[in-house]
Protein backbone atom coordinates (compact mmCIF):
# COMPACT_ATOMS: atom_id res chain seq x y z
CA UNK A 1 0.00 0.00 0.00
CA UNK A 2 0.97 3.42 -0.41
CA UNK A 3 1.71 5.40 2.69
CA UNK A 4 0.03 8.24 3.10
CA UNK A 5 1.09 10.75 5.98
CA UNK A 6 -2.25 13.03 7.16
CA UNK A 7 -0.54 16.05 8.94
CA UNK A 8 -3.63 17.68 11.81
CA UNK A 9 -2.69 21.35 13.07
CA UNK A 10 -3.79 21.95 16.18
CA UNK A 11 -4.06 19.17 19.14
CA UNK A 12 -6.96 21.11 20.70
CA UNK A 13 -10.70 18.99 20.60
CA UNK A 14 -10.87 18.63 16.74
CA UNK A 15 -7.31 17.75 16.57
CA UNK A 16 -7.20 15.07 18.90
CA UNK A 17 -10.68 13.62 18.20
CA UNK A 18 -9.31 13.23 14.83
CA UNK A 19 -5.74 12.10 15.12
CA UNK A 20 -7.22 9.24 17.45
CA UNK A 21 -10.11 8.88 15.15
CA UNK A 22 -7.50 8.16 12.05
CA UNK A 23 -5.19 5.76 13.92
CA UNK A 24 -8.01 3.83 15.28
CA UNK A 25 -9.14 3.21 11.50
CA UNK A 26 -6.05 2.95 9.14
CA UNK A 27 -3.31 0.94 9.36
CA UNK A 28 0.13 1.80 10.82
CA UNK A 29 2.41 2.28 7.72
CA UNK A 30 0.23 5.69 7.13
CA UNK A 31 1.97 8.79 9.68
CA UNK A 32 -0.88 10.73 11.91
CA UNK A 33 0.83 13.71 12.78
CA UNK A 34 -0.61 16.34 15.03
CA UNK A 35 1.21 20.25 15.17
CA UNK A 36 0.86 21.60 18.96
CA UNK A 37 2.34 24.06 20.30
CA UNK A 38 1.50 23.60 23.76
CA UNK A 39 2.48 20.20 26.01
CA UNK A 40 -0.42 20.55 27.92
CA UNK A 41 -3.94 20.40 27.23
CA UNK A 42 -6.96 22.15 29.24
CA UNK A 43 -10.22 21.05 28.95
CA UNK A 44 -12.22 24.64 28.38
CA UNK A 45 -15.71 23.73 29.62
CA UNK A 46 -14.02 23.07 32.59
CA UNK A 47 -12.23 26.69 32.83
CA UNK A 48 -16.01 27.71 34.52
CA UNK A 49 -15.40 25.25 37.59
CA UNK A 50 -11.76 27.03 37.60
CA UNK A 51 -13.33 30.19 38.19
CA UNK A 52 -15.44 29.07 41.01
CA UNK A 53 -13.05 27.32 42.74
CA UNK A 54 -14.53 23.68 42.23
CA UNK A 55 -11.56 22.19 40.46
CA UNK A 56 -8.09 22.57 41.15
CA UNK A 57 -5.85 23.38 37.87
CA UNK A 58 -4.13 20.19 37.70
CA UNK A 59 -7.59 18.05 37.72
CA UNK A 60 -8.62 19.81 34.52
CA UNK A 61 -5.03 19.50 32.44
CA UNK A 62 -3.37 16.57 30.72
CA UNK A 63 0.02 16.29 28.48
CA UNK A 64 -1.36 16.12 25.53
CA UNK A 65 0.50 12.90 24.95
CA UNK A 66 -1.46 10.95 27.25
CA UNK A 67 -4.19 11.74 25.15
CA UNK A 68 -3.49 9.93 21.86
CA UNK A 69 -3.51 6.85 20.69
CA UNK A 70 0.20 5.06 20.39
CA UNK A 71 0.89 5.62 16.92
CA UNK A 72 -0.22 9.33 17.23
CA UNK A 73 3.44 11.45 16.50
CA UNK A 74 3.04 14.89 17.99
CA UNK A 75 4.85 17.58 17.55
CA UNK A 76 5.53 20.32 19.90
CA UNK A 77 5.78 23.32 17.46
CA UNK A 78 4.11 26.46 16.29
CA UNK A 79 2.59 26.18 12.38
CA UNK A 80 4.11 29.52 11.11
CA UNK A 81 2.69 28.72 7.45
CA UNK A 82 1.06 26.41 5.33
CA UNK A 83 1.94 25.79 1.28
CA UNK A 84 -1.21 24.27 -0.15
CA UNK A 85 0.62 23.95 -3.64
CA UNK A 86 3.80 22.24 -2.04
CA UNK A 87 1.45 20.30 0.60
CA UNK A 88 4.17 21.55 3.09
CA UNK A 89 3.47 23.39 6.46
CA UNK A 90 6.86 25.29 8.15
CA UNK A 91 6.38 24.96 11.97
CA UNK A 92 8.84 26.70 14.76
CA UNK A 93 10.97 23.00 14.47
CA UNK A 94 11.07 21.59 10.73
CA UNK A 95 8.91 21.40 7.43
CA UNK A 96 6.46 19.06 7.19
CA UNK A 97 4.96 17.31 4.25
CA UNK A 98 1.34 16.18 3.73
CA UNK A 99 -0.71 14.11 1.51
CA UNK A 100 -3.68 15.11 3.76
CA UNK A 101 -4.15 18.30 6.12
CA UNK A 102 -6.47 19.01 8.87
CA UNK A 103 -6.34 22.40 10.08
CA UNK A 104 -7.94 22.31 13.71
CA UNK A 105 -6.15 25.64 15.24
CA UNK A 106 -9.56 27.28 16.90
CA UNK A 107 -9.67 30.64 17.57
CA UNK A 108 -7.26 33.50 19.56
CA UNK A 109 -8.56 35.88 21.33
CA UNK A 110 -8.05 39.84 20.77
CA UNK A 111 -8.68 42.00 23.57
CA UNK A 112 -6.98 44.89 22.20
CA UNK A 113 -9.62 45.43 19.53
CA UNK A 114 -11.49 47.03 22.70
CA UNK A 115 -9.63 50.19 23.47
CA UNK A 116 -8.96 49.87 27.24
CA UNK A 117 -10.08 46.36 27.76
CA UNK A 118 -6.63 44.59 28.00
CA UNK A 119 -5.83 44.77 31.42
CA UNK A 120 -9.20 45.79 32.79
CA UNK A 121 -10.79 43.01 32.36
CA UNK A 122 -11.07 39.22 33.94
CA UNK A 123 -12.05 36.57 31.75
CA UNK A 124 -12.98 32.67 32.16
CA UNK A 125 -12.39 32.27 28.51
CA UNK A 126 -8.64 31.11 29.11
CA UNK A 127 -7.26 28.51 31.90
CA UNK A 128 -4.55 31.40 33.26
CA UNK A 129 -7.64 33.88 33.32
CA UNK A 130 -10.16 31.82 34.68
CA UNK A 131 -7.51 31.27 37.52
CA UNK A 132 -7.02 34.87 38.33
CA UNK A 133 -10.61 35.31 38.29
CA UNK A 134 -11.12 33.23 40.77
CA UNK A 135 -8.82 34.76 43.66
CA UNK A 136 -10.42 38.53 42.09
CA UNK A 137 -14.04 36.96 42.72
CA UNK A 138 -13.31 35.83 46.42
CA UNK A 139 -11.68 38.72 47.02
CA UNK A 140 -14.81 40.95 46.08
CA UNK A 141 -17.19 41.46 48.63
CA UNK A 142 -20.07 43.72 47.28
CA UNK A 143 -20.86 45.90 43.92
CA UNK A 144 -21.89 45.55 40.34
CA UNK A 145 -20.14 42.87 38.20
CA UNK A 146 -20.44 43.43 34.58
CA UNK A 147 -19.88 40.28 32.26
CA UNK A 148 -19.29 41.51 28.86
CA UNK A 149 -19.73 39.70 25.23
CA UNK A 150 -17.24 42.26 22.99
CA UNK A 151 -18.40 40.74 19.81
CA UNK A 152 -19.43 38.21 17.64
CA UNK A 153 -18.70 34.97 17.16
CA UNK A 154 -17.81 33.54 19.86
CA UNK A 155 -16.85 29.98 21.47
CA UNK A 156 -19.92 28.09 22.98
CA UNK A 157 -22.88 30.13 22.98
CA UNK A 158 -23.88 29.27 26.24
CA UNK A 159 -20.60 29.74 28.20
CA UNK A 160 -21.03 33.18 29.21
CA UNK A 161 -24.33 32.44 30.64
CA UNK A 162 -23.26 29.65 31.85
CA UNK A 163 -20.46 31.83 34.05
CA UNK A 164 -22.28 34.70 34.54
CA UNK A 165 -24.49 31.79 36.86
CA UNK A 166 -22.08 30.62 38.39
CA UNK A 167 -20.93 34.01 39.59
CA UNK A 168 -24.08 34.60 41.27
CA UNK A 169 -23.99 31.19 42.59
CA UNK A 170 -20.79 31.54 44.39
CA UNK A 171 -21.94 35.15 46.17
CA UNK A 172 -24.74 33.30 47.45
CA UNK A 173 -23.26 30.12 48.63
CA UNK A 174 -20.53 33.30 50.54
CA UNK A 175 -24.24 34.97 51.50
CA UNK A 176 -23.57 37.85 49.76
CA UNK A 177 -25.65 37.38 47.31
CA UNK A 178 -27.29 40.72 48.04
CA UNK A 179 -24.37 42.64 48.11
CA UNK A 180 -23.41 41.78 44.74
CA UNK A 181 -25.23 43.15 41.22
CA UNK A 182 -24.42 40.90 38.30
CA UNK A 183 -25.36 42.36 35.02
CA UNK A 184 -24.63 41.05 31.75
CA UNK A 185 -24.07 42.96 28.19
CA UNK A 186 -24.30 40.99 24.67
CA UNK A 187 -24.38 42.56 21.36
CA UNK A 188 -27.06 40.39 20.23
CA UNK A 189 -30.48 40.67 20.05
CA UNK A 190 -31.45 38.11 22.55
CA UNK A 191 -29.29 35.03 24.62
CA UNK A 192 -27.99 32.44 21.88
CA UNK A 193 -29.92 34.53 19.18
CA UNK A 194 -28.90 31.18 16.97
CA UNK A 195 -31.36 28.52 18.86
CA UNK A 196 -34.71 30.58 18.43
CA UNK A 197 -36.72 33.58 20.61
CA UNK A 198 -38.41 30.52 22.67
CA UNK A 199 -35.11 29.56 23.98
CA UNK A 200 -33.85 32.66 24.17
CA UNK A 201 -36.63 33.86 26.18
CA UNK A 202 -36.15 29.91 28.12
CA UNK A 203 -32.49 31.46 28.82
CA UNK A 204 -33.58 34.85 30.34
CA UNK A 205 -35.81 33.46 32.59
CA UNK A 206 -33.21 31.57 33.93
CA UNK A 207 -31.09 34.45 34.42
CA UNK A 208 -33.47 36.72 35.68
CA UNK A 209 -34.40 33.61 38.49
CA UNK A 210 -30.88 33.74 39.47
CA UNK A 211 -31.23 37.86 39.40
CA UNK A 212 -28.83 38.81 36.85
CA UNK A 213 -30.10 41.45 34.51
CA UNK A 214 -29.94 41.02 30.75
CA UNK A 215 -28.69 44.16 28.43
CA UNK A 216 -29.26 42.74 24.47
CA UNK A 217 -27.78 44.79 21.89
CA UNK A 218 -25.26 46.18 23.39
CA UNK A 219 -21.96 46.51 21.71
CA UNK A 220 -18.60 47.70 23.98
CA UNK A 221 -16.66 49.96 22.16
CA UNK A 222 -14.13 51.36 25.11
CA UNK A 223 -13.51 50.41 28.45
CA UNK A 224 -11.86 52.97 31.06
CA UNK A 225 -10.08 51.65 34.02
CA UNK A 226 -9.32 54.56 35.77
CA UNK A 227 -13.08 55.46 35.54
CA UNK A 228 -14.55 52.19 35.62
CA UNK A 229 -16.34 52.92 33.28
CA UNK A 230 -18.11 50.76 29.68
CA UNK A 231 -18.89 52.48 26.98
CA UNK A 232 -21.50 50.90 24.36
CA UNK A 233 -22.61 51.86 20.73
CA UNK A 234 -25.52 54.13 20.98
CA UNK A 235 -25.88 52.91 24.48
CA UNK A 236 -25.54 54.99 28.29
CA UNK A 237 -22.33 54.40 29.52
CA UNK A 238 -22.27 51.94 32.61
CA UNK A 239 -19.80 52.17 35.92
CA UNK A 240 -18.82 49.18 37.02
CA UNK A 241 -16.60 47.21 39.95
CA UNK A 242 -15.51 44.28 38.40
CA UNK A 243 -15.13 43.74 34.70
CA UNK A 244 -15.73 40.12 33.11
CA UNK A 245 -15.15 39.81 29.14
CA UNK A 246 -15.85 37.34 26.46
CA UNK A 247 -12.90 39.46 24.13
CA UNK A 248 -13.57 39.13 20.57
CA UNK A 249 -12.50 36.31 18.59
CA UNK A 250 -10.26 35.73 16.14
CA UNK A 251 -8.64 32.71 13.59
CA UNK A 252 -5.05 32.45 13.54
CA UNK A 253 -3.28 34.19 10.93
CA UNK A 254 -1.52 31.43 9.04
CA UNK A 255 -4.79 30.42 7.67
CA UNK A 256 -5.59 33.79 5.86
CA UNK A 257 -1.65 34.07 4.78
CA UNK A 258 -2.47 30.58 3.19
CA UNK A 259 -5.09 32.20 1.06
CA UNK A 260 -7.77 29.61 2.97
CA UNK A 261 -9.82 32.27 4.93
CA UNK A 262 -12.53 34.28 4.02
CA UNK A 263 -12.88 38.10 4.63
CA UNK A 264 -13.39 37.74 8.72
CA UNK A 265 -10.45 35.67 8.52
CA UNK A 266 -12.47 32.14 9.20
CA UNK A 267 -12.15 28.88 6.57
CA UNK A 268 -15.33 28.57 4.29
CA UNK A 269 -15.60 24.88 4.10
CA UNK A 270 -18.37 22.54 2.93
CA UNK A 271 -21.02 21.73 5.87
CA UNK A 272 -20.86 18.04 4.80
CA UNK A 273 -17.62 16.86 4.19
CA UNK A 274 -15.73 19.36 5.75
CA UNK A 275 -13.57 20.09 3.23
CA UNK A 276 -11.98 23.25 1.63
CA UNK A 277 -11.41 24.62 -1.82
CA UNK A 278 -8.06 22.76 -1.81
CA UNK A 279 -7.72 19.03 -2.45
CA UNK A 280 -7.35 16.81 0.44
CA UNK A 281 -7.76 19.98 2.86
CA UNK A 282 -10.02 20.08 5.27
CA UNK A 283 -10.61 22.44 8.09
CA UNK A 284 -13.00 21.92 11.48
CA UNK A 285 -14.09 23.23 14.71
CA UNK A 286 -13.96 26.68 15.45
CA UNK A 287 -11.78 28.10 12.66
CA UNK A 288 -14.23 27.34 10.24
CA UNK A 289 -17.51 29.52 8.70
CA UNK A 290 -20.28 27.68 8.14
CA UNK A 291 -23.65 29.23 7.46
CA UNK A 292 -27.00 27.46 8.42
CA UNK A 293 -30.55 28.25 7.59
CA UNK A 294 -31.84 31.38 9.13
CA UNK A 295 -30.92 35.65 10.17
CA UNK A 296 -29.29 36.33 13.13
CA UNK A 297 -30.59 39.74 12.14
CA UNK A 298 -32.15 40.88 9.23
CA UNK A 299 -28.83 41.45 7.25
CA UNK A 300 -27.30 39.19 8.89
CA UNK A 301 -26.93 35.50 8.06
CA UNK A 302 -26.36 32.99 10.80
CA UNK A 303 -23.37 30.88 11.56
CA UNK A 304 -22.71 27.50 12.93
CA UNK A 305 -21.97 28.07 16.70
CA UNK A 306 -18.31 27.36 17.69
CA UNK A 307 -18.63 24.55 20.01
CA UNK A 308 -16.43 21.47 20.82
CA UNK A 309 -19.39 19.43 20.21
CA UNK A 310 -19.40 20.62 16.57
CA UNK A 311 -15.18 19.96 16.51
CA UNK A 312 -15.86 16.80 17.73
CA UNK A 313 -18.72 15.95 15.20
CA UNK A 314 -16.29 17.66 12.46
CA UNK A 315 -13.30 15.53 13.44
CA UNK A 316 -15.16 12.10 12.84
CA UNK A 317 -16.54 12.96 9.78
CA UNK A 318 -13.14 14.08 8.49
CA UNK A 319 -11.38 11.15 9.95
CA UNK A 320 -13.77 8.72 7.79
CA UNK A 321 -14.00 10.09 4.63
CA UNK A 322 -9.73 10.66 4.90
CA UNK A 323 -9.82 6.75 5.38
CA UNK A 324 -11.86 5.95 3.13
CA UNK A 325 -10.42 7.85 0.38
CA UNK A 326 -7.21 6.02 1.78
CA UNK A 327 -8.86 2.49 1.40
CA UNK A 328 -9.98 3.23 -2.12
CA UNK A 329 -13.99 3.52 -0.64
CA UNK A 330 -16.18 6.46 -1.33
CA UNK A 331 -16.42 8.73 1.31
CA UNK A 332 -20.20 8.79 2.26
CA UNK A 333 -19.85 10.37 6.28
CA UNK A 334 -21.23 13.54 6.37
CA UNK A 335 -21.38 16.17 9.02
CA UNK A 336 -25.25 16.54 9.36
CA UNK A 337 -25.78 19.82 11.66
CA UNK A 338 -26.43 18.09 14.92
CA UNK A 339 -24.97 19.61 18.12
CA UNK A 340 -26.09 19.47 22.21
CA UNK A 341 -24.80 21.71 24.94
CA UNK A 342 -25.45 21.23 28.69
CA UNK A 343 -26.05 24.51 30.70
CA UNK A 344 -24.54 24.81 34.29
CA UNK A 345 -26.55 26.94 36.11
CA UNK A 346 -25.39 26.77 39.61
CA UNK A 347 -26.42 24.46 42.64
CA UNK A 348 -24.97 21.48 40.67
CA UNK A 349 -27.85 21.72 37.98
CA UNK A 350 -27.62 22.02 34.42
CA UNK A 351 -30.20 22.46 31.28
CA UNK A 352 -29.60 21.00 28.39
CA UNK A 353 -30.16 21.97 24.62
CA UNK A 354 -30.27 19.80 21.37
CA UNK A 355 -31.14 20.14 18.20
CA UNK A 356 -30.82 20.01 14.40
CA UNK A 357 -28.04 23.48 13.11
CA UNK A 358 -29.20 22.80 9.38
CA UNK A 359 -32.76 22.40 9.91
CA UNK A 360 -34.70 24.32 7.77
CA UNK A 361 -35.82 27.24 7.75
CA UNK A 362 -34.01 27.51 10.78
CA UNK A 363 -32.20 25.34 13.17
CA UNK A 364 -34.79 23.30 15.57
CA UNK A 365 -33.10 23.20 18.83
CA UNK A 366 -35.01 21.93 22.59
CA UNK A 367 -34.03 23.01 25.69
CA UNK A 368 -34.88 20.48 28.14
CA UNK A 369 -35.78 21.09 32.14
CA UNK A 370 -32.54 22.12 34.59
CA UNK A 371 -31.90 19.27 36.25
CA UNK A 372 -29.23 16.76 38.33
CA UNK A 373 -28.75 14.36 35.50
CA UNK A 374 -27.17 17.45 32.90
CA UNK A 375 -24.76 18.49 35.55
CA UNK A 376 -23.91 14.69 36.36
CA UNK A 377 -23.53 14.21 32.26
CA UNK A 378 -21.21 17.37 31.96
CA UNK A 379 -19.15 16.40 34.95
CA UNK A 380 -18.74 12.34 33.22
CA UNK A 381 -17.96 14.09 30.03
CA UNK A 382 -15.15 15.75 31.35
CA UNK A 383 -13.79 12.86 32.83
CA UNK A 384 -13.78 10.91 29.97
CA UNK A 385 -12.11 13.37 28.20
CA UNK A 386 -8.88 14.08 30.51
CA UNK A 387 -8.98 9.68 30.94
CA UNK A 388 -5.73 8.26 29.35
CA UNK A 389 -6.32 5.16 26.52
CA UNK A 390 -7.35 2.40 28.42
CA UNK A 391 -9.81 0.63 30.56
CA UNK A 392 -11.21 3.61 32.62
CA UNK A 393 -11.63 5.54 29.48
CA UNK A 394 -13.37 2.89 27.67
CA UNK A 395 -15.96 2.71 31.16
CA UNK A 396 -16.51 5.98 31.06
CA UNK A 397 -17.35 6.06 27.22
CA UNK A 398 -19.75 3.31 27.97
CA UNK A 399 -21.41 4.96 31.05
CA UNK A 400 -21.85 8.10 28.80
CA UNK A 401 -23.43 6.46 25.74
CA UNK A 402 -25.85 4.25 27.92
CA UNK A 403 -26.67 8.04 29.67
CA UNK A 404 -27.41 9.29 26.38
CA UNK A 405 -29.09 6.24 25.21
CA UNK A 406 -31.33 6.36 27.77
CA UNK A 407 -32.33 9.84 27.19
CA UNK A 408 -32.39 9.56 23.79
CA UNK A 409 -29.68 11.38 22.88
CA UNK A 410 -27.14 10.79 19.65
CA UNK A 411 -24.54 11.64 21.79
CA UNK A 412 -21.04 10.62 19.91
CA UNK A 413 -17.99 9.76 22.06
C1 LIG B 1 -15.19 28.67 29.06
C2 LIG B 1 -15.51 27.77 27.90
C3 LIG B 1 -16.50 26.83 28.02
C4 LIG B 1 -16.82 25.99 26.97
N1 LIG B 1 -17.79 25.06 27.13
C5 LIG B 1 -18.12 24.27 26.09
C6 LIG B 1 -19.15 23.30 26.24
O1 LIG B 1 -19.72 23.10 27.33
N2 LIG B 1 -19.48 22.55 25.15
C7 LIG B 1 -18.87 22.73 23.94
O2 LIG B 1 -19.22 22.04 22.99
N3 LIG B 1 -17.89 23.64 23.79
C8 LIG B 1 -17.50 24.41 24.83
N4 LIG B 1 -16.51 25.34 24.67
C9 LIG B 1 -15.92 25.56 23.34
C10 LIG B 1 -14.86 24.53 23.00
O3 LIG B 1 -13.84 24.52 23.96
C11 LIG B 1 -14.28 24.87 21.64
O4 LIG B 1 -15.32 25.09 20.73
C12 LIG B 1 -13.41 23.73 21.13
O5 LIG B 1 -12.28 23.62 21.95
C13 LIG B 1 -13.01 23.95 19.68
O6 LIG B 1 -12.17 22.92 19.26
P1 LIG B 1 -11.06 23.22 18.13
O7 LIG B 1 -10.34 21.95 17.93
O8 LIG B 1 -11.67 23.89 16.98
O9 LIG B 1 -10.10 24.28 18.81
P2 LIG B 1 -9.26 24.15 20.15
O10 LIG B 1 -9.81 23.10 21.03
O11 LIG B 1 -9.15 25.54 20.69
O12 LIG B 1 -7.85 23.66 19.64
C14 LIG B 1 -7.00 24.46 18.87
C15 LIG B 1 -5.57 24.01 19.18
O13 LIG B 1 -4.67 24.58 18.23
C16 LIG B 1 -3.49 24.96 18.91
N5 LIG B 1 -2.86 25.99 18.08
C17 LIG B 1 -3.33 27.21 17.75
N6 LIG B 1 -2.48 27.83 16.90
C18 LIG B 1 -1.45 26.98 16.72
C19 LIG B 1 -0.27 27.04 15.94
N7 LIG B 1 0.01 28.10 15.15
N8 LIG B 1 0.57 25.98 15.96
C20 LIG B 1 0.30 24.88 16.72
N9 LIG B 1 -0.80 24.77 17.49
C21 LIG B 1 -1.67 25.81 17.47
C22 LIG B 1 -4.00 25.48 20.24
O14 LIG B 1 -2.96 25.45 21.22
C23 LIG B 1 -5.11 24.48 20.55
O15 LIG B 1 -4.67 23.39 21.30
C24 LIG B 1 -16.14 26.15 25.73
C25 LIG B 1 -15.12 27.10 25.60
C26 LIG B 1 -14.81 27.91 26.67
C27 LIG B 1 -13.72 28.94 26.52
Amino acid sequence: MNEKTILILGGGVGGLVAGNELRRLLPREHHIIVVEKNAQHAFAPSFLWLMTGDRKPERITRPVRELVRSGVEIVHAEARAIDVAKQQVETGARSLNYDYLIIALGTELAPEWIPGLTGAAHTFYTFEGAMKLHQALEAFTGGMIALAVCAMPYKCPGAPHEGAMLIADCFRKRGLREKVDIQMFTPEPQPMPVAGPVLGDMIKQMLQSKGISFHASHKLSAVNPQTRELTFEGKSPVKYDLLVAIPPHRAPSLVREAGLANEAGWVPVDRASLATKHENVYAIGDITAISIPGRWKPDVPMMLPKAGVFAHNHAEVVAHRIAAKINGRTPKEAFCGDGYCMLEAGEELAGFAYGNFFAEPSPQITLHKIGKTWHVGKVLFEKWWLAPFGLRRELLRLALRWGAKAKGIPVTV
